[in-house]
């Protein structure tokens, strides 16, 4: 049976908890966004106050074994400081049973990279010169497997997930080591916060809802644009996806992404949309280019009138004006992707543009905002207006799946 983080009585209990501490880091194994640490915090802090003692699991990175720019060390100060406790480490997440042993309730472990073992993900590594031998690879790994959850679970007395980020991984320490604590599991409040925000927006919003969606592909959110439609009034959908739509529709794109195969579809998506009275907003006016650079020659155009040589890079002023109309008349808004090629700074102006309108309706309109996604949330920290919206998701893919309406291993493992 799920439990709950508030009413749970951590007093004498050791509480393994899977965070998501895999922060980025730079050539000198510095953190350089430490939001993923920060953003675990009152999880821990809630056990430690109770009265438990904390095991703290996580990855960092895609290790393909024990890699030392992968190790969990470099995050242990911050931790360790943000945390306002002593930290200790064990170097083996397989090998810590005296180090638990000694734990005393008020203190902290944390374990090495659970990637160091390829039984966290399950998946076998290295290459395989035929599909059997992958199989037969496969076969080891996931019987391996129960014996590493079994040994992470032998550590603890309870079981809390924080770790949005790979909700949707059925990894050892996200969905599987659950098993261990039927009546002893339950989410952290990154967690908790996550789907209840999720859950708002899909289930219930204030009216008028309005979804952006942009991102490079109509392969990749077709069926998150699809499912919204159950959900929203309005529809924007920018960056480089809208191009397939542009073309499919007969209009000139000139060297602008697009996925040829997925022309039909996109044409079926919006006729889907106008029998669901979901209006959509595509972007208009593009920012064109004559090179995939920030010092390319840029103009302003129609994006059905793309010359052949040129492509479009981010929406241009107009498109942005039409689109905050809609935004500013909505209460509701959810946004994944960006309107642009955020990396490239003079084509990150439009993404820039929609955190700043979002801000805005969240505190003139009392909006509720949601922004997921890494280009998106990325746009709204580097503005500043992270604290200005009323929730970023700490999870892309995992958000997604959830828009999506799949079930994801991580939270699946927790209720049932
Ligand atoms: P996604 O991972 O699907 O959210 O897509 C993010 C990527 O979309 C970023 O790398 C952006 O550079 C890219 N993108 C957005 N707009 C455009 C565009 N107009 N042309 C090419 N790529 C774009």
């Amino acid at each position: 049976m799920q439990q709950f983080i508030d009413t749970y009585d951590f007093a004498g209990k050791k509480a393994i908890v899977r965070v998501d501490f895999n922060v980025p880091l730079n050539e000198k194994m510095e953190i350089t966004d430490d939001t993923r640490i920060r953003a675990a915090i009152p999880t821990l802090k809630k056990v430690l106050e109770k009265g438990g003692a904390l095991i703290i699991m996580s990855h960092l990175g895609r290790p393909k074994g024990v890699t030392e720019k992968f190790s969990l060390k470099h995050i242990l100060g911050r931790v360790q400081e943000l945390l306002g406790a002593p930290v200790k480490f064990a170097d083996d997440c397989q090998a810590a049973d005296e180090q638990v042993a000694a734990l005393k309730m008020g203190e902290v472990l944390v374990l090495e990279n659970l990637r160091f073992y390829a039984e966290e993900e399950g998946k076998p590594r290295g290459e395989f010169a035929t599909d059997e031998e992958k199989k037969a690879a496969k076969a080891v790994v996931k019987e391996n497997q129960k014996a590493f959850v079994k040994k992470l679970a032998s550590y603890a007395d309870c079981y809390i997930n924080d770790a949005f980020g790979t909700a949707h991984r059925a990894h050892a320490s996200t969905a599987l080591i659950a098993e261990y604590f039927p009546n002893d599991k339950m989410f952290g409040y990154v967690m908790e916060g996550e789907i209840k925000a999720i859950d708002h927006v899909l289930k219930t919003p204030e009216h008028p809802v309005t979804a952006i969606v942009g991102g490079a592909k109509v392969s990749s959110k077709i069926t998150i644009i699809e499912k919204l439609f159950d959900a929203v009034d309005n529809m924007i959908i920018g960056g480089g996806m809208v191009y397939t739509f542009k073309k499919a529709q007969g209009g000139k794109i000139g060297r602008s992404l697009c996925e040829d195969d997925q022309m039909q579809l996109a044409l079926d998506t919006l006729k889907k949309a106008e029998e669901k009275g979901v209006k959509i907003y595509l972007s208009k006016e593009v920012v064109i280019a004559d090179d995939f650079s920030n010092d390319a020659n840029t103009k302003i155009c129609l994006n059905t009138e793309i010359p052949d040589e040129w492509e479009g890079m981010d929406a241009a002023p107009s498109t942005l004006a039409m689109w905050e109309e809609v935004l500013m008349n909505s209460k509701t808004i959810l946004w994944n992707g960006p309107v642009g090629v955020f990396e490239i700074p003079a084509f990150a102006k439009g993404t820039n543009r929609i955190a700043e309108i979002l801000a805005k309706a969240t505190a003139e309109n009392g909006a509720f905002t949601l922004v997921g996604g890494g280009d998106s949330v990325a746009a709204v920290t580097q503005m500043g207006y992270a604290d200005k919206v009323s929730y970023v998701s700490t999870g892309g893919g995992a958000m997604l799946e959830y828009l999506e309406g799949k079930e994801l291993p991580g939270i699946a493992a927790i209720r049932k």
